[in-house]
């Protein structure tokens, strides 16, 4: 597998996969999930709302993910998953990193070859950035797959590059 980190608009890119950093109601927000229901249209929204209905208390717990249609982008589906909120008191790196892998099994499920990440809970959900790029490259390094064979890290800014490139020669 391989993986590799770029600057970019991640509702740009074609990819098999997206992977929306959403919440757990998967209702929309800003970031990234704002991002992607705006360029993907109202399908994703829609098919979000037809999977929280069947989870128990509507919501997606932290850690796991779901795929829907990926509407109007490029790219074929989007997997949403709920990053944790950082916090300086409890370690929810584990959560973190079970992001990534259960996105990644949720792709490779679809057939996915090819599959693009944002920086999952480093934007509004607080988490720093280099420590976010360390367990984003721990969790796809810990996934089982079959058909996966490019991971990209789609990041805003040159901090977030920096931070992804040097995680990645770890
Ligand atoms: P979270 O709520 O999980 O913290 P955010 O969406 O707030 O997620 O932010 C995650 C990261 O994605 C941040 O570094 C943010 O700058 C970046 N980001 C926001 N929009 C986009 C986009 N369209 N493409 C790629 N990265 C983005």
């Amino acid at each position: 597998m391989r993986l590799w980190a770029v600057r970019g608009d991640i509702t740009a890119v074609d990819v098999d996969v997206v992977v929306n950093a959403a919440n757990p109601a998967l209702l929309g927000g800003g970031g990234v999930d704002g991002a992607i229901h705006a360029a993907g249209g109202p399908e994703i929204l829609a098919e979000c709302r037809r999977i929280t209905c069947r989870l128990p208390d509507g919501r997606l717990p932290r850690g796991e993910a779901v795929a829907t249609t990926a509407g109007r982008l490029p790219a074929r589906w989007v997997v949403h998953t709920a990053g944790p909120i950082w916090s300086a008191s409890h370690d929810r790196a584990e959560v973190l990193r079970s992001c990534y892998r259960s996105s990644l099994q949720v792709a490779d499920e679809l057939g996915a070859r090819t599959v693009a990440f944002p920086a999952i809970s480093a934007g509004i959900y607080g988490w720093p950035m280099d420590d976010a790029a360390r367990q984003a490259v721990a969790g796809v390094r810990s996934a089982a797959v079959e058909h996966v064979g490019d991971v990209r890290f789609v990041v805003f800014d040159d901090e977030a590059l920096a931070a992804f490139e040097a995680a990645l020669s770890d």
